[in-house]
């Protein structure tokens, strides 16, 4: 069910971060990077990718992707694209990256760019927690 070496499985997120978990997927924002409203959504029980996901786990992850990308829309006004990315590459857990681009975003990182937007500054604390309680609204 879960793995004791993988990052995922054995994370404890400090609770500014909580988007919303049910027993089978997680919703947490991003701590890596400056962009507001950035999600990930992860499963709970360790699998690579979604051809190793059960019918449960698919009918409600494909749910709660479009509940958060609603809300990232609602929320955001100017929100052009949501980028949605799973690698799994540094992390074999499956998690999809939901980045909202905005219409002012800086031109380098659109699109593939988005790849090597920067790691720091993350976020402020206190602003992780304004955002997830407006994203928590829509859970
Ligand atoms: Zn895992």
């Amino acid at each position: 069910m879960s793995d004791t070496n993988c990052k995922i499985c054995t994370m404890v997120l400090p609770s500014p971060y909580l988007v919303h978990e049910n027993d089978l997927w997680r919703i947490r924002h991003s701590n890596e990077t400056d962009i507001e409203h950035y999600c990930i959504i992860e499963s709970k029980r360790h699998f690579l990718d979604l051809s190793n996901a059960r019918a449960d786990e698919l009918a409600e992850y494909a749910a709660l992707l479009s509940k958060l990308m609603s809300a990232q829309r609602k929320l955001i006004p100017n929100c052009e694209r949501i980028y949605t990315f799973s690698l799994a590459e540094a992390v074999p857990h499956f998690h999809v990256h939901v980045i909202p681009r905005r219409d002012d975003f800086p031109a380098d990182y659109i699109g593939r760019g988005i790849m090597s937007y920067p790691l720091s500054p993350a976020l402020d604390f206190d602003r992780v927690g304004a955002l997830v309680s407006a994203l928590r609204a829509h859970f």
